[in-house]
């Protein structure tokens, strides 16, 4: 059996979104993943750097590509726990991402609905890993914030 599987680094992007909400952040969390190895970490921090712009997956991809040193992260994973925003897919594009693996769908702000076309056209995209735990953290974080 492969211990690094999308359950797995899934979990550690939970890890993330967890850090997140404890930060009083959005919780969303992203993890890179280069030969089944995790080359970067990230949460959003829109509030903390004051920057709308700062989702995890952007943070996690410049983290990324100064870890490699390189443009373009062809080969790699992303796994984040909520369906990317148009944004943040546009991202992924230009750093052709190869996979992308999300949690929760985001029905209102969600890529998928609005830019499907934004990744690399090969990019392969799997959903629902963990959905309900990823989904869970955004909902206990919002019923908290009323
Ligand atoms: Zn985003």
């Amino acid at each position: 059996m492969n211990p690094f599987n999308d359950e797995y680094f899934m979990k550690q992007a939970l890890v993330e979104a967890r850090a997140a909400a404890a930060e009083g952040e959005v919780p969303v969390g992203a993890v890179i993943v280069c030969n089944n190895q995790i080359i970067a970490r990230a949460h959003n921090q829109t509030e903390r750097l004051n920057d709308p712009t700062a989702h995890a997956e952007m943070l996690a991809i410049t983290a990324a590509v100064g870890v490699l040193g390189a443009k373009y992260l062809t080969g790699c994973s992303l796994y984040v726990t909520v369906e990317p925003c148009v944004m943040c897919a546009g991202a992924i594009g230009w750093a052709q991402i190869s996979t992308i693996v999300y949690g929760a769908s985001d029905e209102k702000r969600g890529f998928q609905q609005y830019a499907p076309k934004a990744l690399h056209p090969k990019a392969v995209v799997r959903k629902g890993i963990m959905e309900t735990a990823c989904m869970e953290e955004m909902q206990n974080f919002f019923r908290q914030k009323r």
